[in-house]
C-alpha cells in the first residue's frame, strides 16, 4: 500500500522536538553538544534512523527486479518514499521525481544531459549567480570538455542580495539556461527564486533552482514556483546522506538522454542498440540507495507533521536573536545582511581567523563551521579568505546561541 503525507499536525515545542533526535542527548569534549552547523547537513530523528535500521535488519533487497515477497516490499516503499517527494515539493507527476546522491548529482546530471541533448553550442551562455555553492558553478565548467559554455553571473550588493536589474541585462541570444540557488549557504540570503523564473521565462529560458539549503526551512511548491528544475539533498532535511533529488518537468526529463547507462534504466539491451525505460528510470542506472530513498520517506514524514510556517517562525527567531546578540559583540562583522534571510549567520571577528574560532568553541561541544562553505567566489566578493558560520535548525534553542556568544567572548579573551 501506498501511504500519504499524514494531515494532522503536531504542535511544535522545542524541547519536545529534541527529543527526537537522540544525537542532541550527546556530549562533546565533555559539554552538551551545540550542534550549529545545519547548512552543512542535519541531524537524523529517531524515525529516520528507524527507517534505515528496518530495512537493513528485516526488508533488505533488491527493488524493481524481484519477483519475491522482499523484493516487491523492498519497491513498495522506496517508491512509496518517490510518492512522498512528489507531494512535498507538490511536483505533477511522480515520474517527475529522479532520485539521485543529492544536489551536486542532480545538477550534473541537468547539465551532462542538457548538453547531451544538443541544448547548448558553443558559446551559449548559463546565467548563474555570485553566491552559488561550487555544486552549481564546477558542472557547467566541466561541459568545457563538450561544449564551451561561458557562465554570466549575476552581481550581488553589499548586503548579499542579487541585483536584480543587472540580472536583466545578462539576457541575450546566448542564454540557454538560469541556474541559480534559492537560499545562499554563505550568506543565508533568500533569493525571490518567482521573480527570476518568471523573467527568464518571459524570454523563453528555462530555470535550475538550487533548494539545498531552502527545502529545509521552507515549504516549496515547484509548480506553483514554476521551476523547470528543482534539486536538494536529502541529508539537509533531517534524512540520511547518499540521496537527493532532482524535480524536473516532464517535457524536459523527456527530451533529455540518459545520464549514466547500466541495470534497471533500459528496456532492451542488445549489443547494438540499447532502448531506455521511461522516466525517472532511464536516469537511475544501477541499485539505487534503496534504504537513503526509504528514509528519505521517513525524513519527509517527519517534517510534515509540523505546520512548516510554524517551523519558519521559530527559526526566524532564531535567527533574530542570534543577529542581536552577535551584532553586540565588539569586533564582530556579520557577512550577510540580506532584508530576506534563513537561519544561517556568517560572520568574521577583527584580527582572528575563523578556523582559531572554530577550534577553540569547539573544546565547549559548540559545532559551528569555518572556511569558504564551497563558495569561493562569493568569499572573494567580499574580500574574505573564510568566514565562520552558525546555522539553526528548528532543534535548536536560544540557550544553544547563548553559548555560541560565550564562547566567541573566551575566544577573543585570548586573543586579547
Ligand atoms: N547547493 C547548496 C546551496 C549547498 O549548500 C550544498 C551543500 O552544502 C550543495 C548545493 C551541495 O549539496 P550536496 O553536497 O549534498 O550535494
Amino acid at each position: 500500500m501506498i501511504t500519504t503525507i499524514q494531515e494532522v499536525k503536531r504542535k511544535f515545542d522545542v524541547e519536545d522536538v529534541r527529543k527526537d533526535f537522540p544525537i542532541l542527548t550527546r556530549l562533546v569534549n565533555g559539554k552538551s553538544l551545540v550542534y550549529l552547523d545545519n547548512a552543512a547537513t542535519s541531524q537524523k530523528p529517531q524515525t529516520v534512523i528507524d527507517a534505515l535500521t528496518q530495512y537493513y535488519t528485516f526488508d533488505n533487497a533488491n527493488i524493481h527486479r524481484g519477483l519475491y515477497f522482499l523484493s516487491e516490499l523492498a519497491t513498495e516503499q522506496y517508491e512509496s518514499a518517490r510518492l512522498k517527494v512528489k507531494e512535498f515539493i507538490n511536483a505533477m507527476s511522480v515520474s517527475e521525481i529522479v532520485f539521485v546522491r543529492g544536489a551536486t548529482e542532480a545538477i550534473n546530471l541537468v547539465a551532462s544531459s542538457l548538453c547531451r541533448a544538443k541544448h547548448f553550442k558553443d558559446g551559449d551562455e548559463v546565467i548563474i549567480s555570485h553566491m552559488e555553492h561550487h555544486a552549481n558553478i564546477v558542472p557547467w565548467q566541466l561541459l568545457g570538455d563538450r561544449k564551451n559554455i561561458n557562465l554570466k553571473v549575476i552581481p550581488i550588493n553589499d548586503a548579499g542580495e542579487l541585483d536584480m536589474d543587472a540580472f536583466e541585462k545578462l539576457f541575450c541570444e546566448k542564454t540557454k539556461l538560469v541556474s541559480v540557488v534559492h537560499i545562499s549557504n554563505a550568506l543565508g540570503t533568500i533569493n525571490p527564486v518567482k521573480k527570476i523564473i518568471e523573467i527568464a521565462h518571459a524570454k523563453k529560458i528555462p530555470v535550475l533552482i538550487d533548494g539545498a539549503q531552502a527545502i529545509p526551512h521552507h515549504k516549496v511548491d515547484v509548480q506553483e514556483l514554476d521551476a523547470d528544475f528543482y534539486v536538494f539533498s536529502g541529508h539537509k532535511v533531517f534524512g540520511p546522506t547518499g540521496i537527493g533529488v532532482l524535480y524536473g518537468k516532464t517535457e524536459f526529463l523527456e527530451m533529455m538522454p540518459p545520464y549514466q547507462g547500466g541495470g534497471d534504466m533500459i528496456r532492451t539491451v542488445t549489443f547494438e542498440k540499447t532502448t531506455f525505460d521511461d522516466i525517472p528510470r532511464k536516469f537511475e542506472a544501477g541499485t539505487p540507495n534503496i534504504a537513503g530513498g526509504i528514509a528519505l520517506g521517513a525524513a519527509i514524514d517527519y517534517v510534515m507533521q509540523f505546520d512548516r510556517p510554524e517551523l519558519a517562525e521559530y527559526e526566524n527567531e532564531l535567527l533574530v536573536y542570534g543577529t542581536e546578540k552577535l551584532s553586540q559583540i565588539e569586533g564582530l562583522r556579520i557577512i550577510g545582511t540580506a532584508k530576506e534571510k534563513a537561519s544561517v549567520i556568517s560572520f568574521v571577528i577583527d584580527g582572528i581567523h575563523p578556523y582559531d574560532i572554530g577550534t577553540i568553541i569547539d573544546t565547549d561541544g559548540i559545532a559551528i563551521r569555518t572556511g569558504h562553505h564551497c563558495t569561493q567566489p562569493i568569499m572573494q566578493r567580499f574580500n574574505l579568505p573564510a568566514t565562520a558560520r552558525a546555522s539553526f535548525a528548528f532543534y535548536n534553542t536560544k540557550e544553544e546561541i547563548d553559548n555560541l556568544v560565550l564562547g566567541i567572548h573566551k575566544v577573543k579573551k585570548m586573543f586579547a
